[in-house]
């Protein structure tokens, strides 16, 4: 009986065992049905994201080679073409972030800055933006309550405006009327507490903690009226947390949303304030300046020469490594050089060297396509004085070619 007895209490917890490993699996299995369909839907969304603004780019530019439209209706559909790439642009850069966090790449680079800046810059943006859509009834009001010195911070200043930028973004999308407010406050000597808060259709409470995951988006249906990847606030949750922070929300259906973030002040101190971006002159004058230009791609190497035209520089061409050094060995004098990274044979970052042995001090700019951050270190370490990243902001890499002429 005694052995009956225990070998039966053997088998009541085998058996309490094996239901539990069933209802793991059970568990295992429906999370890999989720993860399975919530790739369905990103990819069916994301294709959408990806061919809605291709079609209009290719649509106009189409229209644009076959028929003869007025100057003034050219330029509205470039104008279309240039909204829509820069809209293209934003998933891309989305898209390789998202592959960063996950590969754990995301590189993080800290400088001191004043948040009032940051604040006012974004505020401007997206005050323009609304000027522009005469659909939606918001005011935008911001909150800085510290002067400039005190407003110090040392963190990832591209990243903070990324952060920034996103949740402002998710605030106009999501909001017909109303208020937006953003901003800052020191919460204690250590950390600030950053804020968003919009009046608009608000989130539910089931899904305030779903829709920072990847892919996931309150409305997952096709026929969700508002575009979107539901890659933004994972993207936003990963980069507060790489800076030390953390985020969270809160929300009422119908009345609007609030989302908040910490980040540590940093080390303040040592470090000197990054200067602002300079203002762009409208024109510049380039004549008797003459810049090495070395790119293998036909249409960057085009886009270049018609952007300096009117600077009155002369452009010394080469689609190559080899044939950019024997340029710059046969020209008579050159004052800058631009070099693509990737070419074919030497690479940008030699050839910048081999520049550099022969002129120590000349200019050199290097632009890339690539998507790692450290091509930045890379080319400083190669010799060059300036990194710029593809897609070219033609102004920013104009105002500075120029600051190297004056
Ligand atoms: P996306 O905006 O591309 O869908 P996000 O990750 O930025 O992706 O947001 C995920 C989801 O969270 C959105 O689809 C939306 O349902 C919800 N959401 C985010 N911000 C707001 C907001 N300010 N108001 C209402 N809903 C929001």
């Amino acid at each position: 009986e005694e052995e009956l007895k225990s070998s039966n209490e053997e088998l009541k917890e085998k058996n309490e065992m094996l239901a539990n490993q069933k209802k793991e699996l059970q568990k295992t299995k429906e999370k890999a049905e989720e993860s399975d369909r919530l790739k369905s839907v990103f990819l069916a969304n994301m294709s959408h994201e990806i061919r809605t603004p291709m079609n209009g780019i290719i649509g106009f530019a189409e229209l644009l080679t076959e028929e003869n439209f007025s100057v003034k209706e050219s330029k509205e559909y470039l104008r279309t073409i240039y909204s829509l790439s820069q809209n293209l642009l934003q998933i891309i850069d989305d898209i390789i972030d998202i592959a960063k966090i996950e590969a754990n790449q995301l590189k993080i680079s800290k400088e001191v800055f004043y948040i009032n800046d940051l604040i006012d810059e974004l505020y401007q943006v997206h005050d323009m933006r609304l000027a522009q859509s005469e659909i939606k009834n918001i005011s935008l009001k911001v909150y800085k309550p510290l002067n400039n010195e005190k407003s110090k911070i040392y963190t990832d200043l591209t990243r903070l405006k990324q952060i920034l930028n996103n949740l402002i973004g998710n605030a106009l999308k999501f909001t017909q009327q109303g208020i937006i407010e953003f901003g800052y406050k020191k919460s204690d000597a250590n950390n600030w507490l950053f804020f968003v808060k919009d009046t608009g259709i608000g989130i539910p409470k089931e899904k305030q903690n779903e829709i920072f995951e990847r892919f996931r988006r309150v409305d997952e249906s096709h026929t969700s009226q508002f575009e979107g990847t539901g890659l933004g606030l994972s993207i936003v949750k990963s980069l507060v947390e790489k800076l030390g922070g953390k985020i969270w929300l809160e929300s009422e259906e119908a009345q609007g949303s609030e989302f908040y973030f910490t980040l540590p002040q940093g080390e303040v101190v040592k470090n000197s304030v990054s200067s602002r971006a300079p203002k762009v002159p409208e024109k510049f004058n380039w004549k008797n300046k003459s810049i090495l230009l070395i790119e293998d791609d036909d249409v960057s190497r085009t886009l270049l020469k018609k952007a300096f035209y009117r600077t009155g520089v002369e452009i010394v061409a080469a689609s190559s490594g080899e044939e950019g050094l024997q340029a710059f060995h046969s020209a008579g004098r050159i004052d800058l050089a631009l070099v693509d990274i990737r070419l074919p044979g030497m690479n940008g970052f030699n050839v910048t060297r081999e520049i550099r042995k022969i002129n120590p001090d000349l200019p050199i700019i290097i632009q890339t396509a690539h998507a790692l951050g450290e091509d930045r270190e890379k080319s400083i370490n190669a010799g060059a004085n300036q990194y710029i990243p593809k897609p070219v902001d033609i102004k920013v890499l104009m105002s500075m070619i120029n600051s190297y002429f004056n």
